[in-house]
């Protein structure tokens, strides 16, 4: 999958040892490895091999490590952290959620990315209920065409995938769904284009990832048929991009005059006197403050309105 985050670091593949983190706020757990699944365009599986999951022990330890330095978001990641424990015994992504659910400073528990044929009525209902869970789910895409989903190897249909984000926001409130989608895959004409974009127009992701396929040596898509010219590529990316920022524009909007809870992380560029933090639900906020008095910390933050790219609001209560 792709990962959402690119400070997301690539640990040790035997250890998976200590992973990425910003100051004191959020650290990033690789829970698995390698992949099963062979999507055509892929490499993954071959460069990385089958899946394996950290032992839980170790995935716990670390876990508590990081909340004793201080840390309130965990985010866990892998390249397929859907299949994590499906090469151990009785353990499954759920499990583990739980497990560190119940240690103690840890405030948010965001996951990286997730296979959208995980995401069942029972898994959804599950988490809904996990006050940690970090109301953000990155729900891979690819294609919004069936045609196109099938060449690539993915294991789901659009209208599959259509329930589970229905899914999502039906026992989620205030869910943000962000996804990848790559342009001009093999055979990709213009109509299975407009497939895709009518689908993520309907679905309107909070974010979008857009990609433009490139070809891998040693995949099977290298080798298919009709691959798509790089200007074509471009131009498509341009019309998803395009979209991707007028549905986050519409996601930010619909939080004016709301109030959320804000993990304060570090200072704005270019914004004297502001200080930035992230919701759970993958909103980037700016407040008037001190830096000092706010990292690291949770406050619940007043939306006013837009700038910048960022919701701007008045922190509440202090
Ligand atoms: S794109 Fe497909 S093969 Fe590659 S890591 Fe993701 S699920 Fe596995």
């Amino acid at each position: 999958q792709g990962e959402w985050s690119s400070d997301v670091c690539s640990s040790d593949l035997e250890e998976f040892g200590v992973t990425a983190y910003t100051e004191r706020t959020r650290a990033y757990i690789k829970i698995q490895d390698g992949c099963n699944q062979y999507c055509t365009y892929c490499i993954i599986p071959y460069a990385r091999g089958p899946v394996r999951s950290r032992d839980p022990k170790k995935v716990l330890d670390e876990v508590k490590r990081f909340a004793d330095s201080g840390y309130k978001e965990i985010v866990l990641t892998g390249i397929h952290i859907a299949s994590y424990g499906k090469d151990l015994k009785n353990i499954g992504l759920l499990d583990i959620i739980k497990m560190i659910h119940e240690i103690d400073g840890i405030k948010r528990i965001r996951l990286s990315s997730i296979e959208p044929t995980f995401l069942t009525e029972e898994f959804v209902k599950e988490i809904a209920n996990l006050p940690k869970m970090c109301r953000h789910y990155h729900v891979s895409l690819q294609s919004g065409c069936d045609e196109t989903l099938k060449r690539m190897g993915r294991r789901y249909t659009t209208k599959e995938y259509k329930s589970v984000i229905d899914r999502l926001r039906e026992y989620i409130k205030d869910v943000a769904i962000t996804t990848d989608v790559m342009v001009g895959f093999p055979g990709e004409t213009e109509e299975e284009f407009l497939k895709t974009y009518k689908f993520v127009e309907e679905i309107c992701f909070s974010k979008m990832h857009v990609f433009k396929y490139s070809r891998r040596k040693g995949t099977r898509a290298y080798n298919f048929p009709n691959q798509v010219a790089n200007h074509i590529k471009e131009d498509r990316s341009k019309k998803l991009i395009e979209l991707s920022n007028r549905c986050e524009y519409k996601f930010m909007e619909s939080f004016i005059g709301k109030t959320l809870e804000v993990l304060f992380e570090q200072p704005v560029k270019n914004m004297e006197g502001y200080v930035e933090g992230l919701t759970d639900n993958y909103l980037s906020i700016a407040v008037k403050g001190d830096i000092k008095l706010l990292r690291n910390e949770i406050f619940p933050v007043k939306i006013k309105e837009i700038k910048d790219n960022f919701l701007i609001g008045e922190i509440e209560g202090i």
